[in-house]
């Protein structure tokens, strides 16, 4: 059985300016900005559904500022018994 790739979505919050386009651009609406301010007074986006990231990386493309990196997860490899 093959299991989905999981992403990571890291953003860094106190760079972003809140512009809204990787939310726009988030096939997956994977994305939304935050209710909380970051340190330049902006709505910072946030991850709000990591695990319906697809990684196609459109929102790390299109951000202005460079601010998302997308991660794949890798599982760990099962540990044979001796
Ligand atoms: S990598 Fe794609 S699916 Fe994942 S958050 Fe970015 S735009 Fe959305
Ligand atoms: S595109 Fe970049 S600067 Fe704009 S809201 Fe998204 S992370 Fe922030």
């Amino acid at each position: 059985m093959s299991q989905k790739p999981q992403f990571l979505v890291l953003i860094e919050a106190d760079r972003c300016k809140g512009c809204g386009i990787c939310v726009q651009f988030c096939p997956r609406n994977v994305l939304q900005l935050s209710d909380r301010i970051n340190i330049h007074g902006y709505h910072p986006a946030e991850a709000v559904r990591q695990e319906d990231c697809i990684g196609c990386q459109a929102c790390a493309i299109m951000c202005p500022d460079a601010c998302i990196e997308i991660w794949r997860r890798v599982p760990k490899p099962q540990q044979s018994s001796p």
